[in-house]
């Protein structure tokens, strides 16, 4: 049983589906057939019970209205009368109650055994049994025939009964053969046509894990029901991979080659203390700070790197009071850069922003802390919270060196740098921003940025109100 099962199982889709419409159909119209046989059997039967019935009480009454004087002789001689009464098929005989036949209306039938006169035969009896070898309605009954009693047999054989259920059987199991064979060719074209696609999906996810991305088949079924929408699923699915494996991909290569450069500073460095560094302490020394600043950088690009691969779940449920964050983050600053400055400038009543204080401090440090280490003058950070009833809107401007117009859509970019002389001995990881950027999609935070050469650089920070 179990194997059969699994024999089942294993068989193809088109297959399991043309078995299990063609039993479908099979067993609905078996049972209506049977039933509907059985039905159509029942009510013939009855038919010719009501047939053989009728006429023993027609021979009957025809006895009856005979006159009382009448003899077996005379109706022997006019039995033309009586064969009228019964139909082609049926036989009527009257015996003595000797046994011995008196009078036969039609031949058709060989007589049946006389029963022993044990019932109740004056009203008729009937019963189904054989008759050599044809089925029939044997009815017994007493009759009176003038001054004559005796025993009447009236045989009503059954061969067109069987003849048509025989015929209404055939018709049936034709009907059947046809309705199977038309059903099933419907599945089978139907399931070709439904399957075809769910094959050309499976083929285009083996080419897929085959030759990677760039195969990618077309799919030729254009319907708008599920299978439609499987496929339309499989293909944005598939864009999405490519583009965060290629994402990934770039991640990686990138990473590589900027902690390459720190890596390579250091070796140059170590090398240069083993050459000459033991006996001048002066090269000892710059040697070891750079390499010391170099494996600082690369920390921080280590940490910022797993931060960016990390990407937690976004906290539903989390809120924040920016102008607290704000504060929070200047208290931080302040010790590490003591020169600078904070404006501040609230307009609106307080409202909550839907982020952790984690995330919107991240925010808020990326960006101060790049106004105040990209400013060659005592750094000023402006900072306006404006709360509106759909957003706040919190504007961060600092009166740095600016970004200039061809380096201002890269910015947010992984490891971009704008590499210009006055920024080259500022250390950075070129990942603050990414970060930022990261951080703002997660929560919905739109970012506008407006900078200016020499004047400095406006973050417009743009969190949306439940
Ligand atoms: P970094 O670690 O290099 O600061 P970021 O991603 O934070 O990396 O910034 C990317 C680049 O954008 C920086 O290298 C810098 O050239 C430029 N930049 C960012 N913020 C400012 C700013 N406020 N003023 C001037 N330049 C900026």
């Amino acid at each position: 049983m179990k194997k059969v099962k699994q024999t089942i199982l294993n068989l193809s889709l088109k297959t399991k589906w043309i078995l299990t419409v063609g039993a479908t159909i099979f067993i609905s119209y078996a049972i209506i057939s049977i039933v509907l046989f059985i039905a159509l059997q029942t009510w013939l039967l009855h038919n010719e019970e009501k047939n053989a019935m009728r006429t023993v009480d027609d021979i009957t009454s025809f006895f009856e209205s005979q006159s009382s004087a009448v003899t077996i002789q005379q109706l022997q001689n006019n039995t033309a009368l009586m064969k009228a009464i019964l139909n082609q098929e049926q036989t009527v005989r009257i015996f003595n109650f000797d046994g011995v036949e008196v009078i036969r209306i039609n031949d058709v039938m060989h007589a049946a055994p006389l029963p022993q006169m044990t019932g109740d035969y004056f009203s008729p009896i009937i019963k189904q049994q054989k008759v050599e070898t044809t089925d029939a309605f044997v009815v017994h009954k007493i009759v009176q025939i003038g001054p004559f009693q005796g025993m009447m047999q009236m045989i009503h054989p059954l061969t067109t009964f069987h003849a048509m259920l025989k015929y209404i059987l055939t018709t049936i199991i034709i009907v059947g053969l046809g309705a199977l064979l038309f059903s099933v060719s419907i599945s089978y074209y139907l399931a070709n046509f439904l399957i075809k696609p769910l094959v050309q999906l499976r083929d285009a996810m083996i080419d897929v894990r085959k030759r990677g991305f760039s195969a990618q088949p077309p799919f030729n079924y254009r319907a708008d029901d599920e299978i439609g929408d499987l496929l339309t699923m499989y293909r944005s699915m598939m864009n999405e991979l490519e583009i965060s494996f290629t994402r990934q991909q770039q991640f990686v290569a990138d990473a590589s080659h900027e902690l390459r450069t720190p890596i390579q500073v250091i070796e140059g460095h170590l090398s240069l203390i083993k050459r000459w560094g033991k006996d001048d302490p002066e090269v000892l020394a710059e040697a070891l700070d750079t390499s010391l600043e170099e494996i600082v950088r690369m920390k921080k690009m280590i940490e910022e790197l797993l931060q960016l691969a990390r990407r937690e779940e976004v906290d539903g449920h989390a809120i924040a009071d920016v102008e607290l964050v704000l504060k929070n983050v200047e208290r931080e600053l302040v010790q590490l850069y003591p020169n600078v400055q904070f404006e501040y400038d609230v307009i609106g009543q307080k409202e909550l922003a839907s982020i952790t204080e984690q995330a919107a401090g991240q925010i808020f440090r990326n960006i101060i802390s790049n106004g105040i280490r990209y400013n060659e003058q005592e750094p000023t950070i402006q900072l306006s919270i404006q709360y509106t009833k759909l957003a706040i809107i919190v504007t961060i401007s600092d009166n740095g060196i600016g970004i200039s117009e061809k380096h201002l859509p890269f910015i947010f970019d992984r490891f971009y740098r704008v590499d210009e002389a006055r920024t080259n001995h500022i250390g950075g990881t070129g990942l603050g921003l990414s970060i930022l950027k990261m951080l703002a999609e997660k929560y919905r935070i739109e970012i506008n940025v407006k900078s200016s050469v020499d004047k400095g650089t406006s973050f417009i920070l743009n969190f949306p109100l439940n």
